[in-house]
């Protein structure tokens, strides 16, 4: 007898995430020593966490007894969006929130619509409420909003788009953005997922969160994990109408952020001299990293966010080469996209150490 007759059908039929290769494990693996590791996996902060979070973590330790309470990061976030505090939810991670609208909206006899090559949280959402997943196929590996909307169908409830997209790097002009939202039927929530936002340059930002008000079916969703280099504390958050986020607190564990995080992330949104430093950081790194594709000679999707995925003859033997280095990159061919690897813009040093390490898995023949 196998447990796993018994459970619920959608939910084995899930294939689990694949997170990026933690340098731990592939110290263990290869025998490489975790100090010479260059992890460029995870889309993660190179820059560490701002001092004044540090800071702040360590001041938080002395009441850790306590259940943490989420007031504050929540009136700093309704303050620096202009919305109420109702309208702010709290996730354990952008991931968490992504999976409360689910629960709110989705079940079995319900769709969501998302692109293909778009993060895989949104099908692993999806089908983990039992509804069904309509995945539409991209266009220049980003997403083609007029497939998406033509997609919907009347049991459609959420339509999930990544801006910019994690692992290609899209970005759609938020004009676009704007003009699906005044097409989309308003009984179906739009997620606009904006994990890497603040890697974009200033010119091509948009107070996303004004829309909220003209389109209630709006949720934008928001991560500490990227540019405030918090990922290991797990916060992000979402932005809905009072309605929606009323709904998605009652699905919402009561206590589903710690207050380590809390505390980090209500520091992090104030050390700007940080948040410049990793956006500047970003900017030249990519600056480095396209131009050592190019020089490489290999295809690469430009990317608005903090990583750059390219295109490899052999990329399982690339990216088995580049671990023997000593060099964890991310395969995404659970996107669909068996000949391409992420790498994620690491240090000047980390990055120019990755792009001598490809250059030698190539062997010269790409
Ligand atoms: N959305 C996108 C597009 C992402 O790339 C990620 C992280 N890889 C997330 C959401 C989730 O990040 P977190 O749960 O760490 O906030």
């Amino acid at each position: 007898m196998s447990l796993a007759e018994f459970a619920l059908p959608y939910v084995r039929a899930i294939s689990p995430y694949q997170p990026g290769k933690p340098i731990t494990q592939l110290a263990r693996e290869m025998g490489i020593p975790v100090e010479s590791i260059v992890k460029l996996a995870s889309n993660e902060n190179p820059l560490g966490m701002s001092p004044k979070a540090r800071q702040a973590v360590e001041a938080a330790i002395s009441g850790i007894e306590r259940y943490p309470d989420q007031f504050d990061l929540i009136a700093k976030v309704a303050g620096l969006t202009g919305l109420a505090t109702n309208q702010v939810v709290l996730g354990n991670g952008s991931n968490d929130v992504l999976d409360l609208i689910a629960r709110v909206f989705l079940a079995p006899g319900r769709s969501a619509v998302f692109s293909q090559h778009a993060f895989a949280v949104y099908p692993l959402a999806t089908l983990s409420t039992g509804a069904e997943p309509i995945q539409t196929p991209a266009r220049d590996f980003g997403h083609d909003l007029a497939a998406m909307q033509a997609a919907i169908r009347p049991d459609t409830r959420i339509v999930w788009i990544a801006n910019p997209n994690n692992p290609t790097g899209n970005f759609l002009p938020y004009p676009e953005v704007r003009a699906f939202l005044e097409n989309v039927p308003r009984d179906v929530i739009v997620v606009l997922d904006e994990a890497y936002n603040e890697y974009l340059p200033p010119e091509a930002r948009v107070d996303t969160a004004a829309w909220i008000t003209e389109f209630p079916n709006l949720v934008i969703c928001r991560t500490f994990s990227k540019i405030f280099g918090l990922a290991g504390l797990r916060v992000g958050y979402a932005l809905a109408s009072p309605e929606v986020a009323d709904l998605m607190n009652r699905v919402r564990q009561p206590f589903n952020v710690n207050s380590l995080a809390l505390a980090a992330a209500l520091a992090a949104l104030d050390d700007h001299e940080f948040i410049t430093a990793s956006y500047e950081l970003n900017r030249q790194g990519m600056a480095q990293m396209v131009a050592g594709l190019n020089r490489l000679g290999l295809e690469f999707i430009p990317s608005s966010g903090n990583f750059v995925t390219f295109k490899t003859r052999d990329a399982a033997g690339v990216n088995q080469r580049l671990l023997k280095q000593g060099v964890i990159v991310r395969p995404i061919g659970g996107y669909g996209m068996p000949d391409w690897l992420r790498v994620t813009i690491g240090k000047p040093a980390e990055n120019s150490r990755f792009l001598d390490a490809l250059e030698s898995a190539l062997g010269g023949a790409q």
